[in-house]
């Protein structure tokens, strides 16, 4: 698919129209992946983060939310109810918390992979290569860090550096790779200031960055942040990329399109956004995972990067019954295992 056809579909609103770029991303899905849907349990280990990005709420000048760190019996604890729901890989994910030790974590990192079959992905933002050499030397398997935009004078003004520690994501992807993980990365849709031609040249990204793993979010406006209130997106009038499900759907399946045999999961933002159906309006257009909260309840209304996202707090087992009969509903089934890499051709690694 070119450009010109991306920015068609991305401008596209005729339902009928559309149903054809549903159907297509749906059998790349099916041709690249197959009808399983992994199941991540995601564990939010700590809400404390050094940046300031403008979308967050997790924010260090936000001073309005109360901060927390698991420790690290009470993660064990959430890797023990992963495998008890059968799932094959935990995800642990923070702010970008200097505070998480590199010994502490490759400590914790060894004691879970020597008792479970889990597969662990990491996700605690812009860390040191001696740190992320160390979580992968003690046995960690994946990172997920998304680069948000392509723009990157959008970048910067949404995610700014931290002093002369200059934030560059993508050499970051490159390092992780060369590290032997499986990468992960992503961006928002609806960004004010995002241009349709940057949410094309996103998608190409991802296709030039070889990711493993694809998450594409609708950006929702957390009140407390400096993106919270109206912003005027600087772009003339129609260029601005809405901030919709729909729109979030189309990245979703021109993403599978360029990368059929990629993990793309139905995002929490997109489950947030339209609580009914989001999640299965996803799977149907090239989504492959879902990533059921297993962080304890009353740390999990406190991990609040949007406003939303913990309005339905339900227990790790509930949520985990809803998620299965969904699943079913659509004719797919709950996949079994890690649900790693998929290579062209069926090489799992
Ligand atoms: S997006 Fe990530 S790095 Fe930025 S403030 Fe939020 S948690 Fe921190």
């Amino acid at each position: 698919m070119d450009r010109r056809e991306m920015l068609h579909w991305l401008r596209c609103e005729d339902p009928e129209e559309l149903r054809t770029l549903w159907e297509r991303a749906d059998r790349a899905r099916r041709e690249g992946v197959g009808e399983t849907v992994h199941l991540r349990g995601l564990v939010e280990i700590s809400n404390h983060c050094v940046r300031n990005c403008h979308y967050c709420g997790l924010r260090a000048a936000n001073h309005r939310i109360d901060r927390y760190r698991m420790t690290a019996a009470e993660i064990v604890r959430c890797a023990e109810q992963a495998v008890a729901l059968g799932y094959g890989t935990l995800v642990l994910q923070s702010g970008e918390d200097h505070q998480i030790e590199a010994g502490w974590l490759v400590d914790l990192i060894g004691h879970i992979k020597a008792t479970t079959p889990l597969a662990l992905t990491l996700s605690l933002g812009e860390r040191s290569e001696a740190d992320l050499r160390a979580w992968k030397a003690a046995g960690a398997d994946r990172y997920l860090l998304r680069f948000e935009t392509s723009n990157m004078a959008l970048y910067r003004k949404i995610h700014p550096d931290r002093g002369d520690n200059i934030s560059d994501r993508l050499a970051l992807l490159r390092l992780l790779r060369r590290l032997g993980y499986e990468t992960g990365s992503g961006v928002m849709v609806g960004i004010p200031g995002q241009h349709f031609a940057t949410l094309v040249d996103d998608i190409f990204l991802f296709q030039e960055l070889d990711l493993d793993m694809i998450g594409i979010g609708p950006f929702i406006p957390h009140p407390d942040t400096p993106l919270g209130q109206a912003v005027p997106s600087g772009l003339p009038k129609g260029e601005q990329v809405p901030a919709t499900i729909a729109m979030t759907c189309k990245a979703v399946a021109l993403a599978r399109i360029v990368r059929p045999d990629a993990n793309i999961p139905a995002t929490t933002a997109v489950a947030v956004m339209d609580a009914g159906s989001g999640r299965a309006l996803a799977l149907q257009c090239g989504a492959n995972v879902i990533m059921p909260n297993l962080t304890p309840l009353h740390y999990r209304e406190r991990y609040a990067i949007y406003p939303g996202k913990a309005d339905r707090l339900e227990a790790a087992d509930q949520s985990d019954r809803q998620i299965r009969e969904q699943i079913g509903a659509l004719g797919r089934r709950v996949g079994i295992g890690q649900g790693g890499r998929l290579r062209r051709g069926g090489r799992a690694a």
